[in-house]
């Protein structure tokens, strides 16, 4: 029998069609139960009908917190939806979702409907998003969850919520390679996916965990489009000389060199960016900046 994505990960293949016959399943108390079930979780058809509406589904990761991904998600969405496109969002940062804030519906709670869930309309060029942030009664709340929780509402977002038809639909993954990425990539494997958008900044000590995105990603059979060197170049206000932040980091030529990763582009600290975090509007003069600042990237992904 061919190595399922499941003994390549480790994970009970519960719900696939590897139940009770994957490597993994030797010596399992629930072997003889699970032999005899067919494995098709029967949410998967209704995953797939969401999912097929949408033309381009990419998933976005980093390997550490505080690459600026969230705000990379943001700029996207506001970019291709400035486009023209019509764009959704879905904030799998569960714990510390932030794409609310930024996107100008920080306040706002999602609505349930006879079609499912309505994802909340950003005054961004009517940008559709769902966050766990919407779900909470304060924004301060913390979300306390563990793990089967935490998947469950990953698969709700992709399942229950009407997102209609859509050009984008990009999904904000916490940093690293746990449940939110697991799940995702689990109930959209039947699903032709664009593939993922790898952040980081040009810091060698990210060029490690980076690797093991790129594993992750392999191991998951999900393409990886390229990676971003996010904050790598500093330009001056005053001469406009653009300098490296770290000459001699380049994560990302790492990355193409070592694992055949295509680099996307190196980006520059930008101060316009900083607004998104406020609880106002942006201007039209931010949002242009922000525009030009992902134009780089935009071609890769359209
Ligand atoms: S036998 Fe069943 S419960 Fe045990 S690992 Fe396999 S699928 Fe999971």
């Amino acid at each position: 029998m061919a190595e399922s994505r499941e003994d390549r990960l480790g994970e009970c293949p519960a719900d696939t069609e590897f139940v009770g016959k994957a490597d993994i399943c030797k010596g399992c108390p629930g072997r003889d139960y699970c032999s005899k079930s067919s494995g098709i979780d029967p949410d998967q058809k209704f995953i797939d009908v969401r999912m097929n509406a949408i033309r381009n589904k990419i998933l976005i990761m980093s390997a550490k917190g505080g690459v600026g991904k969230s705000t990379l998600v943001t700029c996207l969405a506001i970019s291709l939806a400035k486009n023209g496109s019509k764009v959704g969002v879905i904030d799998l940062d569960i714990c510390g979702p932030s794409i609310p804030l930024m996107l100008g519906i920080k306040h706002e709670n999602i609505i349930h409907s006879e079609y499912g869930w309505k994802p909340i309309i950003s005054p961004y060029f009517g940008i559709k998003v769902v966050s766990s942030q919407s779900l909470l009664e304060s924004s301060d709340s913390a979300v306390v969850w563990r793990g089967p929780r935490k998947t469950n509402l990953v698969k709700t977002f992709v399942k229950d919520v009407f997102w209609g038809r859509l050009d984008y639909l990009l999904f904000d993954l916490p940093p690293g390679t746990s449940d939110e990425h697991l799940t995702s990539t689990k109930v959209l494997k039947s699903v032709k996916l664009k593939g993922v958008l790898l952040v980081t900044t040009p810091h060698k000590l990210a060029k490690d965990t980076m690797c093991k995105c790129v594993d992750f990603c392999r191991k998951v059979d999900v393409p990886v489009i390229g990676v971003i060197e996010n904050m790598s170049l500093y330009k001056c206000p005053c001469c406009g000389e653009t300098t490296e932040i770290y000459p001699d980091g380049g994560v990302s030529e790492v990355l193409e060199r070592e694992m055949g990763v295509q680099m996307l582009g190196k980006l520059p600290f930008e101060d316009k960016l900083s607004e998104l975090g406020e609880d106002k509007l942006l201007e039209e003069d931010s949002i242009k900046k922000i525009v030009e600042y992902v134009q780089p990237i935009c071609k890769y992904i359209s």
